[in-house]
């Protein structure tokens, strides 16, 4: 599959120049759980979750979401593709 994430959060550690996410997985969540769960809860565990609906597109969020300059960019096993 030669898939496109196109991102506008700057200010993470997997974003690329032309607004393009070079994560080479993530984990898309609602918000609700994203707010629930720890930061190692992540894409490579995706296959345990439940799926759960939104309800709507504001209720969605990343959680594969690293700032810029964090020393966690190893912790969910997550790496950017370039
Ligand atoms: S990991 Fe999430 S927040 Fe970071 S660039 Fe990719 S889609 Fe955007």
């Amino acid at each position: 599959m030669n898939q496109h994430i196109h991102c506008i959060v700057n200010d993470c550690h997997y974003y690329a120049t032309g607004n393009k996410c070079v994560a080479n997985e993530i984990l898309v969540a609602t918000d609700n759980f994203g707010a629930t769960q720890p930061d190692n809860v992540d894409a490579t565990m995706a296959k345990q979750y439940t799926p759960q609906q939104a309800g709507n597109c504001i209720e969605t969020c990343c959680k594969t979401y690293v700032p810029k300059g964090s020393k966690k960019t190893i912790a969910d096993n997550v790496t950017k593709m370039s």
